[in-house]
């Protein structure tokens, strides 16, 4: 019926690339993300110990439309849960993407997709260590610090299969490290110490999520 036109959409997810060969992601991101999901369902968050936050996501390998519908809903969740980043196993599916819409610490707003991504090892001089706060969608109403390199960059593909690489910084480059994280099966709480890590879970149990939740069986 309409599928001319949402092919014609779903071209807009190939993104510039600047001299660096890094992908430019933080224009028109407002426009990009609306889009998304104004095409996308919004479907409920998974909580930790549902089984397919657990463990290593599938590669993607067709990059069809009905990868592009997924992602479609993955942006509509994100927004729904007002989450800056959400893989794919956090709405119950078993393959490597995760979608972001992220200010960095300067400010600027990256929106994207990033299909099988892989976190490149950085060499020490090429990053610090941040202690931030992190929280992540599939743990509710829960915060802990966690120390993570405040520069990041993922080799990866796009919704087209093509091959792309993000960088980030500061909260950024912690938004690349902890979605990359999930689709690997790890959790941010998984990197906190046992203490820190029940402290968490306590906050999840006293919390009430703002949005939708998969219930655990
Ligand atoms: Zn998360």
């Amino acid at each position: 019926m309409a599928q001319q036109d949402t092919d014609q959409q779903h071209t807009d997810g190939v993104l510039p690339v600047d001299d660096e060969g890094f992908v430019i992601d933080t224009e028109d991101g407002e426009a990009r993300e609306k889009a998304y999901r104004e095409r996308g369902t919004s479907r409920p968050i998974t909580v930790v110990g549902n089984p397919v936050l657990h463990k290593e996501c599938r590669d993607v390998t067709e990059f069809d439309d009905e990868l592009a519908k997924l992602v479609d809903d993955m942006f509509a969740s994100q927004h729904t849960a007002e989450g800056v980043g959400l893989a794919a196993n956090q709405i119950g599916v078993d393959l490597k993407v995760f979608v972001y819409d992220c200010p960095d610490d300067d400010g600027a707003r990256h929106t994207g997709v990033i299909c099988n991504p892989v976190l490149r090892e950085l060499p020490t001089e090429q990053r610090r260590l941040d202690d931030s706060n992190e929280g992540c969608l599939s743990v509710p109403t829960a915060y802990a610090e966690l120390a993570r390199p405040d520069y990041a960059v993922v080799d990866g593909r796009d919704e087209k299969g093509n091959a792309i690489t993000v960088r980030g910084t500061g909260y950024f480059a912690r938004c690349l490290q902890h979605e990359t994280d999930h689709l690997y099966g790890y959790l941010y709480i998984d990197r906190l110490s046992k203490r820190e890590r029940k402290d968490a879970l306590k906050q999840m149990e006293e919390g009430t999520p703002r949005y939708p939740v998969v219930p655990n069986d």
